[in-house]
């Protein structure tokens, strides 16, 4: 994290509460996340370099451009076009020009590229989809607020078949829509 430049996934009117541990408007009524949430997220989401990480709810990129930093191959899906715009310059000014980008409906997540080895959502589903779990590979994670208003932080992990699933923080992320 302290190799990502937060500042520039932030619109300038902002930009001078960078460090601010919340959440930050970036247009179109969504946020930045919350750094603390970021890195928590992050680290339950475990990343190896080379990993193929999914992420639903693009946003600013930054947790886009943290997933690149830590080595993943990331594929990132955002339902509003003028974010997903915004999110590739800032991503290819700071160098992350492996990430692939496309704008759509997250629920379908990103068939042609399935299996993933992670999924990270930025945005709350009432439930965890399946098209989603049907697209983590043997072995692999995801990690996503599940809920209606206040949430909980969800991880699923993947072994053949069986799905097991472990709950911890309660958090507030926009719903997916
Ligand atoms: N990780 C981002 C969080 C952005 S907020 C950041 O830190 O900047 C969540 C994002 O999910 C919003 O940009 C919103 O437009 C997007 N989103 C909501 N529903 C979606 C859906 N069904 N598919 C893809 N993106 C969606």
């Amino acid at each position: 994290m302290a190799a990502v430049p937060r500042r520039t996934f932030i619109p300038p009117e902002h930009q001078h509460e960078e460090f601010a541990d919340n959440p930050l408007p970036i247009g179109h009524g969504q946020t930045i996340s919350q750094p603390l949430i970021v890195a928590w997220m992050t680290q339950e989401l475990d990343v190896h370099p080379g990993a193929k990480v999914l992420e639903i709810g693009t946003g600013s990129g930054y947790q886009t451009a943290i997933l690149a930093e830590l080595g993943a191959n990331v594929y990132s899906i955002e339902i509003e076009p003028d974010l997903s715009t915004r999110a590739r310059r800032a991503l290819d000014e700071l160098g992350y020009e492996r990430v692939r980008l496309r704008v759509g409906n997250g629920y379908d997540g990103w068939p042609d590229e399935a299996p993933f080895d992670r999924i990270v959502l930025t945005a709350a589903p009432p439930d965890v989809p399946e098209a989603l779990t049907d697209q983590l590979a043997d072995g692999g994670r995801l990690v996503a607020p599940v809920g209606t208003d206040w949430q909980v932080l969800v991880r699923i992990d993947r072994s053949g078949s069986r799905l097991a699933r472990h709950e911890s923080w309660p958090v507030r992320f926009v719903p997916m829509r």
